[in-house]
């Protein structure tokens, strides 16, 4: 469908990252303790305290700089970002404002609309701390706020791309892709029902006209608490702005930024306060915490234990197995493990194809209906190996197959033993042949059928000759039957 507009969006996105202790202190940064019990002098902002840098949580986000393709910045330092607000004893945060610690990187995505790839530009990549909680009660009559410090000092990733997606699906692709990097780089876990990963986008569209484009002001939009929402949010967020611009006909000149928030029972977003401009933090540079000198070796380090990450991945499985784009997005979308137990399997029958399929639809079946890990699945590689070569060989025929596979997980069985338990007996080629020609002798109006063309009539010999053996394989069994036939034309 041709919009009369196009769409500009850029994200913002922070990420808690997975240390145990916290950026500037050493409390714990567990979810879910009882509020307040997570504090101490440093994250609560007592005077005269000093802060000192989590040396992991710096590790981390230059792991993810350097996966993201940031320039990393050798030298870089921390800055205060002045702002009043009760869930921020401190009244500022610390922050990096204009040395970040990676910049000018991107990541890559396959583009909904046309599954070419695409860059997506990364402005800027810098750590700060979280702020606290502050839970308010609005139901009627209950009007009281509490707050949560135990968030205080939370370290956070803060990934700002740039204005490159084009469309609200692309942009929930777009943070899928960003989720699934960060966990294969363990860097997070990128919950956010747990406020582990909070997104705010910017947008804003422009209308198409016959004198060229003209852009609407730029709204961010917050409060979107699922990758679903912020699809949703945006998709209405264009069409608001397009219906604006039609009633108020052009806007020119300098209009604020606007700050809406997603309401998603109401499906619409509301307009919240005027954005601070950065010149309203008055940023200045932290004066309790030394700057951070980043070695070439360092980076080196990071970058050699990045491992193989997603893209790549993805490319590799296709080029190595055969596989689609399909298959190897669906096996790399469940993490490392599961790659790793597709590729023994798949090398240990020598078909990609075959083996991706049992692992998406079999293994993985399994793992959704137990509600399991990997590690708990019962059967390692070499069992399943078995089992898929002989259905490769054609000794089983896909369902006898499941079958089989069935029986090895609820009785620990090998596939030998399973299929001998299940009686399953392999037919050999002459065998079918000969049954295949009785099945044709007997049923002349069936093959004259098939000679006119009703190539689907060949069901009925199969079904006869399955009558006849039940352990014949029916795809065998089908293709005999029409070489048989063709033969006798
Ligand atoms: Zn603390
Ligand atoms: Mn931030």
């Amino acid at each position: 469908m041709q919009r009369p507009y196009e769409i500009i969006i850029g994200l913002e996105v922070h990420v808690q990252l997975l240390t145990q202790s916290k950026l500037f202190c050493s409390c714990s940064t567990e979810f879910g303790a009882p509020p307040n019990t997570q504090t101490c002098p440093i994250c609560i902002g007592m005077p005269g305290v000093l802060p000192m840098m989590n040396r992991r949580a710096f590790e981390l986000g230059l792991k993810t700089a350097c996966a993201l393709q940031c320039e990393i910045a050798r030298f870089t330092k921390w800055d205060r970002k002045n702002y009043y607000y009760p869930d921020l004893p401190k009244n500022y945060q610390i922050s990096q404002y204009d040395l970040p610690l990676g910049r000018n990187g991107y990541l890559e995505i396959r583009s909904p609309e046309t599954g070419q790839s695409k860059r997506i530009g990364i402005i800027r990549v810098h750590l700060e701390e979280d702020a606290g909680k502050s839970m308010h009660d609005e139901r009627a009559g209950k009007a009281d706020s509490r707050i949560d410090l135990n968030r205080c000092g939370v370290p956070l990733l803060e990934i700002v791309t740039k204005p490159d997606l084009r469309t609200p699906a692309e942009a929930k692709i777009f943070l899928q892709e960003l989720k699934l990097l960060l966990n294969y780089l363990d860097v997070s876990d990128c919950n956010m029902q747990e406020g582990s990963l909070r997104v705010d986008a910017n947008i804003n569209i422009g209308v198409n006209t016959p004198e060229g484009p003209i852009p609407t002001p730029i709204v961010e939009v917050k409060n979107m608490n699922s990758f679903r929402a912020v699809e949703r949010a945006l998709t209405y967020e264009a069409e608001r702005q397009y219906q604006e611009f039609l009633e108020t006909g052009r806007r020119l000149g300098q209009v604020p930024k606007q700050t809406r928030g997603w309401d998603e029972e109401a499906e619409l977003t509301r307009p919240q306060r005027t954005k601070e401009e950065s010149s309203d933090y008055r940023y200045f540079p932290e004066p309790d915490l030394v700057p951070v000198v980043v070695s070439e070796a360092e980076i080196e380090r990071i970058r050699t234990s990045l491992g193989e990450l997603p893209q790549l991945l993805r490319e590799r499985l296709e080029t190595t197995y055969g596989i689609t784009p399909y298959d190897s997005d669906v096996l790399v979308s469940q993490g490392r493990a599961l790659v790793q137990y597709f590729e023994r399997v798949a090398t240990l029958c020598g078909e990609g194809k075959l083996a991706a399929n049992w692992v998406q639809q079999e293994v993985l079946r399994f793992l959704n209906e137990h509600q399991v890990s990997l590690d708990a699945f019962p059967l390692p590689p070499e069992r399943l190996a078995e089992l898929l070569i002989m259905v490769r060989d054609r000794k089983l025929d896909t369902r006898r197959g499941r079958e089989v596979l069935a029986r090895m997980l609820s009785t620990g069985e090998s596939a030998e033993e399973a299929v001998a338990s299940l009686g399953f007996v392999d037919v050999g080629d002459a065998e079918i042949e000969k049954i295949c020609r009785l099945v044709i002798a007997q049923n002349p109006k069936t093959v004259a059928d098939v000679k006119a063309g009703k190539i689907k009539a060949v069901g009925g010999l199969v079904g006869q000759a399955k009558k006849i053996n039940p352990h014949v394989d029916p795809a065998k069994v089908r293709e005999m039957c029409l070489r048989l036939i063709e033969e006798t034309a």
